[in-house]
């Protein structure tokens, strides 16, 4: 979802953006007032994080996905990384991974089907890791960091995905943050990258191509060629809608109020019951199930005739999912929670 008001407001200058003559989509990317875009929404998100002065942000192509490449590509100066595998999103990044260099495994939760995250307090991580990864926010399998890895002095990269801009964030714990924006921010096909000046290597293999390497983005304010406007566009607008309802530190006075209220549910439920260990549990994705596979269906259809979408759990895990991004306001969650109720109350009668 993305918040009504901001919805609104790009309904109002879809025709002509601030006297333009033109929508944002037919825009020059060269132009002055698409610049004035693009300078908003970094100044807006450096604000909102408290982004330091020594950091990059990028707007970059291809999602998150892109990523798990990018990063093991322009980060290993050494060859070797650390990662901690915790569900479906840090294993792709970690295969991928290992295409470009020595990856380990540093630690992972796939012995209880990914519904933990393991002690990461104390790890053996290797003496010459050019980082440790982490996906902070498993989208599929629920689970949420409460605290970051000891990394034992070396560099942390972070896939927030799915919890971009939900709750604040201590940006100088990072060497890399990234995340694709469709989950919490705006429209499908940007990654959003802050990344650590020092970290940006100008000797990467000569072979990269040039779209695939930081310093490129980095050289030219992320406009080295065409970036998504459009995308840039609307999450400068959700940006502001952040800062406009008190900042981060609010967004995530909601988010946790409405995670504790379907939370609470599952956790007094007959019916229902979380799949993930409670200290782990994610405050954006909540995945549970019923006694039976068979139920589990019911569910979604008895859900979806009710109005409610995308309660399915992901393919790979079956089950139910609700995920309550910072855009979904706190009347959805209570509404999914009576469905819920009254679902189980009501089940055989
Ligand atoms: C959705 C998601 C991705 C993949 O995002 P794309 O933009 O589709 O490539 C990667 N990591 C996490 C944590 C996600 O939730």
């Amino acid at each position: 979802m993305l918040p009504l008001p901001v919805l609104e407001e790009i309904q109002e200058e879809l025709l002509n953006y601030r006297g333009s003559g033109m929508c944002v989509m037919e825009m020059s990317h060269r132009s002055k007032v698409f610049q004035t875009i693009i300078d908003e929404a970094e100044a807006d998100l450096r604000s909102l994080m408290g982004i330091p002065e020594n950091y990059k942000v990028l707007f970059v192509q291809g999602g998150a996905t892109l990523q798990f490449a990018m990063i093991p590509i322009n980060l290993m100066k050494f060859g070797v990384a650390d990662y901690i595998v915790t569900g479906a999103w840090s294993e792709k990044a970690y295969k991928e991974a290992t295409k470009f260099g020595e990856i380990k495994r540093l630690a992972s939760s796939k012995d209880k089907n990914y519904t933990y995250i393991p002690d990461v307090s104390d790890l053996p991580v290797s003496d010459n890791a050019d980082y440790v990864y982490i996906c902070e926010n498993e989208t599929i399998h629920g689970t949420t960091y409460q605290r970051l890895p000891n990394t034992k002095g070396k560099v942390l990269v972070s896939d927030q995905s799915s919890m971009f801009l939900s709750k604040p964030c201590t940006v100088s714990d990072y060497g890399l943050i990234y995340g694709g924006v469709q989950k919490n921010v705006g429209p499908a096909g940007l990654a959003i990258v802050i990344i650590r000046e020092d970290l940006i290597y100008p000797d990467v293999d000569s072979r990269t191509p040039i779209y695939l390497r930081f310093d490129t983005y980095s050289a030219n304010e992320s406009m080295y060629n065409t970036p998504n406007c459009w995308a840039i566009y609307v999450c400068g607008k959700v940006f502001k809608f952040l800062h406009n309802i008190g900042g981060l530190a609010e967004m995530q006075k909601i988010n946790e109020e409405k995670a504790t209220i379907l939370y609470e549910f599952l956790d007094n439920s007959k019916m229902f019951t979380g799949t993930v260990a409670k200290e782990d549990r994610s405050v954006m994705n909540v995945p549970f199930v019923t006694e039976s596979k068979e139920l589990d269906a019911e569910v979604v259809a008895a859900s979806k005739a009710a109005g409610f979408d995308n309660l399915k759990g992901h393919r790979s895990v079956g089950g139910l999912r609700a995920s309550i991004y910072n855009a979904m306001p706190k009347e959805g969650v209570e509404a999914l929670v009576a469905f819920l109720k009254d679902f189980e109350e009501n089940y055989g009668k």
